[in-house]
């Protein structure tokens, strides 16, 4: 009988899951992946074996009152029907914030989701949604341990000049300071970089995790020394609905003179800016590439433009730069917007092969490109099922 772990990343409306069996000393092997998406209006189940082949699916009309409850517990059936006699060992989540104090994965006893509740604030669209299946869990399954991985772990070994905002000292204390996220991508991108680049992991990386969120990460001997999102998953990169860095006297503006409510501008900010605010069409950049409407390439164009802006400004954090990885939905599936970012980068010593960025696996630089530029798919479940065993067995 093998044991399995099932990684979870639960967002507003939708929970991502992937179930492992654990295979040491090898890395826990993918048994099936899907979603439960709709929550809250007409919710699907889908299921899918490591090939992408459907397993199951179920969806229920808008209305049919389907809970959380509900949901998460026919996620748990399944996943238990499919392991047959291997067993559930435990849970890992994907928790967006661990604040000051956690950054290493750790056990969810009732005394660390409390502690975890009280970073609510500093993540209020995603900290809320990671929290609500450890509770139903735990009262569902209470002998079924729980482990929180942390979006913000990987930043842990930041420099704390690259934490700062240029704000009173009081307010640094008190919590207002940079974290960055996407930490378990760019950790999982370390790993692989470690485990198949390892003269490439030594150097001086920036790594690209570009899908609906999207930032930079700086790594230097394979550990984040900077990176562009900071207090909240609103800064840095233009994104496909949030607008990253702005002037923050813009928002004065939008509220003072403008008269836009607190609310109404952080709506604006997380959910009409970014590719889908600029092109006024949409935030998907495969709706983006391929329309010929001119707010629509300026969308593109200008998430490029930030892109190679903020690399150059990391590059200069580094010291220079010996790599550079892309990952993530538009990372890892959009050659055009590669090949813009890498365009903008020639300075630096990028030089891009083009038959490469088309095929769009692995090194896509030529031989005589001074920073090897590569794409590399994230896996962030994996990252999430690996700390969950080790925590489980530490
Ligand atoms: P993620 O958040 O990592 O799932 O990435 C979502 C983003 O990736 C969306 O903007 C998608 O349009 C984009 N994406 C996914 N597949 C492709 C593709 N084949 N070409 C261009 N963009 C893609």
């Amino acid at each position: 009988m093998a044991r399995a772990v099932l990684a979870l990343n639960a967002g507003s409306s939708s929970i991502k899951f992937a179930l492992f069996r654990l295979v040491p000393p090898a890395a826990p092997a993918l048994a099936c992946q899907g979603e439960v998406d709709g929550i809250g209006t007409a919710p699907r189940f889908r299921a899918r074996d490591p090939a992408g082949l459907v397993l199951a699916e179920q969806s229920w009309p808008a209305g049919a009152g389907r809970t959380h409850e509900q949901l998460l517990g026919g996620l748990l059936d399944f996943a238990e029907h499919h392991l047959g006699t291997d067993k559930l060992a435990g849970i890992g989540h994907r928790i967006v914030h661990g604040g000051q104090d956690f950054f290493r994965p750790v056990r969810l006893t009732p005394a660390v989701l409390a502690a975890l509740e009280t970073l609510v604030p500093l993540a209020p669209l995603h900290q809320p949604h990671n929290l609500a299946p450890v509770r139903v869990l735990a009262a569902s399954h209470p002998d079924l341990p729980q482990v929180a991985c942390f979006d913000t772990g990987f930043h842990h070994t930041m420099a704390p000049l690259a934490t700062r905002f240029a704000l009173p000292r009081a307010l640094h204390d008190q919590g207002v300071r940079r974290y960055g996220f996407h930490g378990l991508s760019y950790e999982f991108i370390a790993g692989a970089l470690r485990a198949r680049l390892p003269a490439l992991a030594a150097g001086r990386v920036v790594a690209a995790h570009l899908g609906n969120g999207a930032s930079l990460c700086a790594m230097a001997d394979g550990r984040s020394v900077d990176t562009t999102m900071g207090f909240t998953a609103l800064e840095g990169l233009m994104m496909g609905t949030r607008c990253g860095a702005i002037d923050p006297g813009v928002l004065l503006y939008l509220q003072q003179q403008r008269g836009m409510t607190v609310q109404a501008v952080e709506d604006l900010l997380y959910h009409r800016s970014g590719l889908l605010g600029v092109s006024g069409l949409s935030n998907d950049m495969r709706t983006l590439l391929a329309s010929d409407d001119p707010h629509a390439a300026e969308a593109v164009a200008l998430f490029a433009y930030r892109i190679a802006r903020e690399t150059a400004a990391l590059a200069g954090t580094l010291g220079g730069l010996d790599g550079f990885v892309f990952t993530a939905g538009i990372g890892a599936h959009a050659p055009p917007v590669r090949a813009a970012v890498c365009a903008r980068l020639g300075w630096l010593g990028v030089e891009l092969d083009p038959a490469a960025n088309a095929r769009g696996a692995g090194r896509i630089s030529t031989a005589a490109s001074r920073v090897a530029v590569h794409v590399i798919p994230t896996d962030e479940e994996a990252m999430i099922a690996r700390h969950t065993e080790a925590t489980l067995d530490g």
